[in-house]
């Protein structure tokens, strides 16, 4: 399998590297609550993954403004995609 590798930042400074299968894609960085980051976690054509595991200080959720949101990076996975 190969990978590469994304350098990920946000827009409150924090950043990270993150290496990758190839077939992950277009990287999104969000912030969001538990409840919101939820159904994400569930799905197969995306991947979820913290950008920071030791972040402790909350940001607002980009989809309901709740205050306990932390930021995240999604892959699509390319594999999965509509042609
Ligand atoms: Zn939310």
């Amino acid at each position: 399998m190969n990978i590469k590798r994304f350098h990920i930042e946000t827009g409150t400074g924090r950043s990270a590297e993150f290496t990758v299968p190839d077939h992950w894609d277009f990287p999104m960085v969000t912030c969001l609550c538990g409840k919101c980051a939820e159904p994400f976690f569930n799905r197969s054509d995306r991947t979820i993954i913290r950008i920071d595991p030791f972040q402790y200080k909350y940001d607002k959720c980009d989809i309901c403004s709740d205050d306990k949101g932390h930021d995240y990076v999604i892959f699509e996975d390319t594999r999965l995609m509509a042609a």
